[in-house]
Formats: C-alpha cells, sequence, structure tokens
C-alpha cells in the first residue's frame, strides 16, 4: 500500500476524550472512529489487525476440530423466552420491534440460537461430541461503554458452543478449547493467564476466563509466576491425546491464578514470596461448562447408546476478538506508539523514503517496494512528500515490526537502513540484504 494514496488518517495530538493508552493509540494510528456511544467504525489500519487476529482464533478452533459457521445478529424473543433467560438478562440486551410488532433482539451471546439449531438436527449419541463457533458481532448495552473497543456495546467476539454426551466427555471439549486458547494467545505474542472465574449469567461450575496483564486492566490478579514460563506449543501437548489433555487441565489449575472475584488467601499464602505476581488484567477470553442448562430447559435430547433419551452436555467458549485489538496495545507499546507483534501487524515492513523529491532515492524505493510485494511481503510503502523526521515518527506510531528506510545519503554508498520497531535496533545493509532478511 503506498501511504499516498491510503486512508490513514494519523492524529498529531492525543486525543483528550481517550483516557487509556490503547484508546488513545488507536484513536492517533488512526485503528478506528467512534460513530455512537461504544460503537466504532474500522479504518483500513485497524481492520487489517482485526482480521488477522480473527484469523488466528479461526485456525486454532480449527485445529481444535471446531468447525466454523455463521448465525445472525438479529435474534427472536422467544428463543430466550424458552430459556428463561429474556427477562433475566436485563437491560445489557438491546430488544428491538419489527413492523409486524414481533420482539427481537441485537444478540450479546448465541447459547440459544445454536441449542435450538443443534435441537432439530441431532438424533442420536453419533451426532456428538460436536463443537461449533462463529466469529460474529455481538452487542450489549453496557452502563459504561469506555475505553474505546476494550468496553464497547458493539464488539466482535467468537464463541463457541460444544455438545456432548456425558460429562466426562464434555470435560475433555472443555480442555480442548483450553489448550486451543492458550496457544490462540500466545500466537498474538500476548501472554493471558487463565484464571479460575465466577459463573456469571450463563451458569454453570467449571469456567475459566484468559486474562491479560496490563495496569488499566479492570480486575485485580494473583497468579504463580511459573504461568511466565509455560510454552503452550509443546509438540507433547496433543488435541487427540486424552490423557494429555487432563494432565494439562491439572497443571493449569493446580497452578494458582485467581481474580479478586476467587482470591483464596489461603491458598496464595502457600506461594512462596518470590513466585507471587499481582497486578491488574484485562479478560480477553472466558470458557464454561454448564452440562444440560440449556439442552434441559430448551427440549434437546438425543438416543444414548442403550436407547434411552438423553440431554446432551455442553460447554460455551468465547474471545474478544475487537477487545485483542486494544489488549495487544496495552500489552505492547512504548511513548513513541504501538509496538505490533509481527503475528498481528498490519504490514509487516514500513517502508520510508527520507527525500521524495530525489531521484535515487524514490528508484530504490519503488524498487524494494515491487520486489517485497513480489516475494509476498506486506508493506506499507510511505511515498509522502513529507519531511523525514515526520515518516519516521509516524511509523514509530503506527508501530510495524520492521521500518526500510531509504535516503540520499545512504544510496550513494549502496545501503539502505533497515530498523526493528520492538528493539530500536538498527542496521545499514545493502538493498539485497535489506530484502534477504525481510523476505
Ligand atoms: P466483561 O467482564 O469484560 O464485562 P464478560 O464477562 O461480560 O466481559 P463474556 O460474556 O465472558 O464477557 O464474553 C466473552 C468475551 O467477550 C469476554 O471475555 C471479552 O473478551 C469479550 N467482551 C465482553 N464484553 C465486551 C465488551 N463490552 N466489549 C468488548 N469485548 C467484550
Ligand atoms: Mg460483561
Ligand atoms: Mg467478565
Ligand atoms: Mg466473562
Amino acid at each position: 500500500m503506498r501511504f499516498s494514496r491510503a486512508f490513514l488518517p494519523v492524529l498529531k495530538e492525543s486525543p483528550s476524550d481517550a483516557q487509556i493508552v490503547s484508546h488513545k493509540l488507536m484513536l492517533r494510528a488512526g485503528l478506528v472512529r467512534q460513530t455512537a456511544a461504544g460503537i466504532y467504525a474500522w479504518l483500513p489500519l485497524g481492520f487489517r489487525v482485526l482480521k488477522k487476529i480473527e484469523q488466528i482464533v479461526r485456525e486454532e478452533q480449527d485445529r481444535a476440530g471446531a468447525q466454523e459457521m455463521l448465525m445472525p445478529t438479529l435474534q427472536s424473543a422467544e428463543l430466550w423466552r424458552e430459556s428463561g433467560r429474556y427477562d433475566a438478562y436485563g437491560p445489557e440486551m438491546l430488544r428491538i420491534r419489527d413492523r409486524h410488532d414481533r420482539e427481537m433482539l441485537y444478540g450479546p451471546t448465541n447459547e440459544e440460537m445454536l441449542t435450538a439449531i443443534f435441537r432439530d438436527e441431532a438424533k442420536s449419541y453419533r451426532d456428538l461430541p460436536r463443537t461449533l463457533y462463529h466469529i460474529q458481532w455481538k452487542f450489549r448495552d453496557e452502563v459504561r461503554p469506555r475505553f474505546g473497543v476494550m468496553r464497547g456495546r458493539e464488539f466482535l467476539m467468537k464463541d463457541a458452543y460444544s455438545f456432548d454426551l456425558d460429562e466426562a466427555s464434555a470435560r475433555l471439549s472443555y480442555y480442548t478449547q483450553l489448550l486451543a486458547y492458550l496457544r490462540t494467545f500466545q500466537r498474538m505474542g500476548i501472554r493471558a493467564v487463565p484464571m479460575k472465574a465466577a459463573s456469571g449469567p450463563i451458569g454453570g461450575d467449571l469456567s475459566h476466563e484468559f486474562i491479560v496483564l496490563a495496569p488499566t486492566g479492570e480486575s485485580e490478579v494473583f497468579y504463580d509466576a511459573a504461568f511466565e514460563e509455560m510454552d503452550w506449543n509443546r509438540s507433547d501437548l496433543r488435541y487427540d491425546d486424552p490423557v494429555g489433555l487432563h494432565n494439562l487441565f491439572d497443571d493449569v489449575t493446580s497452578t494458582y491464578a485467581a481474580t479478586d472475584e476467587t482470591h483464596e488467601e489461603d491458598r496464595w499464602a502457600d506461594i512462596s514470596e518470590e513466585r507471587r505476581r499481582t497486578g491488574r488484567g484485562i479478560e480477553v477470553g472466558h470458557i464454561f461448562y454448564f452440562g444440560d442448562k440449556y439442552s434441559g430447559p430448551m427440549g434437546l435430547r438425543v438416543t444414548g447408546p442403550d436407547g434411552q433419551m438423553v440431554a446432551p452436555m455442553m460447554g460455551s467458549y468465547g474471545i474478544g476478538v475487537s477487545r485483542l485489538v486494544a489488549a495487544v496495545i496495552e500489552a505492547s507499546h512504548d511513548d513513541a506508539g504501538i509496538i505490533w507483534p509481527e503475528s498481528v501487524a498490519p504490514w509487516k515492513v514500513g517502508l520510508v523514503t527520507m527525500r521524495q523529491d530525489d531521484e535515487a532515492t524514490v528508484a530504490a524505493a519503488d524498487e524494494l517496494y515491487s520486489r517485497l510485494k513480489g516475494a509476498g511481503i506486506e508493506v506499507l510503502y510511505d511515498d509522502r512528500d513529507e519531511r523525514g523526521g515526520v515518516k519516521l515518527g509516524t511509523m514509530d506510531l503506527i508501530g510495524l515490526p520492521w521500518q526500510l528506510v531509504v535516503g540520499p545519503r545512504g544510496i550513494a554508498s549502496g545501503v539502505v537502513e533497515l530498523k526493528n520497531r520492538a528493539s530500536g535496533e538498527k542496521e545499514e545493509l545493502s538493498m539485497e540484504s535489506a530484502l534477504a532478511r525481510l523476505t
């Protein structure tokens, strides 16, 4: 993408209405714009990051054996009356009437809808186990939408739902999602610690929240430093190994991690002082096991192996896809701007000309641009007629992992500069070695 043709509105000043760093940076670097309270338009740069995060979530769900589908945003109130949640959900639910005066709502979550869809198709135990997911916009009329997309009213969520014959099998589905979540967040370059959660309005007893540490997080957290060393992409962890999944769950739950809601002082006291970590955290994902809470009242039944009708045991698994864009920024930035982990960066390379009026500079940069693009590398090419210093500042602000800087002095001696945004390290290289490094 050529910057001169791009829609990348960058602000010089920090917007005064934003309180936390990710919100400020998302406005300054032109990721989003608010269109109504808690509702945001995703501009090209923000949209590219959102899609990268969504794709990592999708790939890990697919690897874990979940199947993608797509359910609508609008739902019928009837469905929610069947589960008994229509009245219970309260003012967070946006309720709408259509022209025939039918009661509708903008879905805050999809347990009811998928339970109803599955109920009409599943006949016997052979239709189990199944895990289905979609990545779709949700609406929750939050009392206090704030911090930009961190707590929006309309937000993008991945929500998965599992159906199993019995509790033992449902636990395995839960452990499978647990591993998928650990891997998903690790791939995004963030450390999300699974913490025992108090079960909320969705109900059930087995539940974990995934929390990213950030000083601006809404909950207080306590965890064992052992979580800082764990590698979830170890090859001995496999989805097709039930014993390994059980062990993973035992490891995760025997290592202390809790939010202020579930904190246990006596277990905390047993952890040696130097291993105690406390701070604040952001909830980026949440998994629940809730048995027959929906299948029961909504009449989802299948015939078991013995011919008896049984209600499948269910779980649901959410990831805040749009919230993650902000959470990654909270976890990865400096005074100059965002530092994108390569896996979610909007472009991998920012190519900059220091002097757009210098022919040799522009010719060299044009060549680098076309060769990088030819090699399938995502490049943002700042070919604007702006001062070099301004362009470098913009690159730092939008935080692409690599900056490739071309200027008249370097070109005269046959070199370009390659800067790593995260470490700040700069290197002078020939064009060929710079290309070799980036492709
Ligand atoms: P919170 O405690 O932040 O209100 P929640 O517990 O109500 O979140 P869940 O029902 O567990 O949310 O939904 C799954 C995920 O959706 C959350 O872990 C979070 O990442 C995301 N999410 C929930 N509410 C919002 C929101 N208002 N804006 C952005 N993301 C959200
Ligand atoms: Mg909430
Ligand atoms: Mg919560
Ligand atoms: Mg939650």
